[in-house]
């Protein structure tokens, strides 16, 4: 193939735009990545509850970013509650916004361009439009999120799966090691709801598939007893997450990877492994990206249990709960906090 003068551009420079161009630029490919913002990065838009398993597969230097670290999970269902505790750290909680800029300052240290205020506006066959250049490129890789232009305008079928989610971030320490989650099919349609100690504040926050009602479910949330003692709201944001792998993540030589490929895991919308893992997949083979990353069967296996969790009403999972017999806090045991359960 001719060399262009990008031999892979990447659209978006948030987490897996910023590990893809870091895996590119480090095997000496001429690197390319633009950003549509003046900054990088999702602005924290996320609670960034990720497994410290999951962070060492990435290799991201993450440390800088570590707000909390958490033991275990309290699982609430409407009447009744366990706990899951570890002796050591599974988790931690993470700024996100310096996580991204990590990534991003790590893709720079091998060599990749960063172009900000560069949106992907239309994609030819060997060059892109934005609204400032075209820039020609061997290879195509769309880290730009969930609402996606490279697929939108490359034509890749759509994600249908989808929650909508509302977080709201409180000021006041909160060093609590223990997340709480709560599994309530009328409070939180299709998801959960949860509390998130973050040490210098509190991520708290649901999600759903029924979106027409999300001010609706807002409202009550907010009037909850456990969200209500948390006093000083610092942020609020909705923001989706994908429920569902897209159906094709590569067409040719344009890529999909991260949200943008529906990486994220149904049971739990933890993206930041799986969409990094998804960079890395992407640019190791390329031409052959897609089928490899299709062998990888982890994200199906937790869409099948989310379809489970969704069948359950507050009785059952107030019954499942009461019942270790079911042997059902194992399953949230492990899903509460690890990215690699069916392995
Ligand atoms: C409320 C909430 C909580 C979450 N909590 C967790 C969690 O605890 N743990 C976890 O692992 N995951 C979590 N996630 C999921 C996680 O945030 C995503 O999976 C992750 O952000 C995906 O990263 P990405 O790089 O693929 O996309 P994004 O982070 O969405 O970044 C896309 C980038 O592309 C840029 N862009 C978009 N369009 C264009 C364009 N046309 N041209 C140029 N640039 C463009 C955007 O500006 C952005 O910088 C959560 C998500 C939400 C919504």
């Amino acid at each position: 193939m001719e060399s262009k003068s990008s031999e892979i551009l990447i659209v978006g420079g948030s987490i897996t735009g910023g590990v893809a161009a870091r895996e590119s630029a480090k095997k000496g490919f001429k690197t390319t990545l633009i950003e549509e913002h003046s900054y990088v990065g999702k602005q924290g838009k996320c609670t960034a509850l990720v497994s410290t398993s999951g962070l060492k597969k990435i290799g991201l230097k993450y440390e800088n970013a570590v707000m909390n670290e958490i033991y275990g999970a309290v699982i609430h269902s409407k009447h009744f509650n366990f706990s899951v505790v570890k002796k050591t750290p599974v988790a931690v909680v993470l700024d996100r916004q310096k996580l991204d800029e990590e990534a991003i300052a790590e893709a720079e240290a091998e060599g990749a361009k960063i172009k900000l205020r560069t949106k992907l506006e239309k994609i030819n066959e060997a060059n892109i439009q934005t609204n400032r250049q075209t820039i020609e490129f061997n290879w195509l890789v769309g880290a730009d999120g969930f609402s996606s232009t490279t697929a939108k305008t490359a034509g890749f079928p759509e994600i249908k799966e989808k929650v909508l989610c509302y977080e709201a971030e409180f000021k006041g320490r909160n060093d609590e090691k223990m997340v709480h989650v709560y599994l309530d099919s009328e409070a939180y349609p299709g998801f959960f709801g949860w509390i998130v100690p973050a040490g210098s504040e509190t991520k708290t926050g649901f999600g759903t598939t029924e979106i027409k009602k999300i001010r609706e479910l807002q409202g009550k949330f907010l009037q909850r007893s456990e969200i209500k003692k948390f006093k000083n709201l610092k942020k609020q944001f909705h923001a989706f997450i994908p429920m569902q792998e897209r159906e094709r993540i590569q067409k040719n030589n344009i890529l999909l990877i991260g949200d943008a490929a529906g990486q994220t895991k149904p049971t739990t919308g933890g993206g930041i492994v799986f969409g990094s893992l998804g960079a890395i997949t992407a640019i190791e083979k390329l031409e052959n990206y897609e089928k490899e990353w299709m062998k990888e069967k982890t994200l199906k296996k937790h869409l099948l249990v989310r379809k489970i969790l969704d069948k359950m009403d507050n009785n059952f999972t107030d019954a499942a709960i009461l019942s270790s017999n079911l042997g059902f806090n194992k399953i949230l045991e492990k899903i509460g906090d690890m990215d690699f359960i069916f392995k």
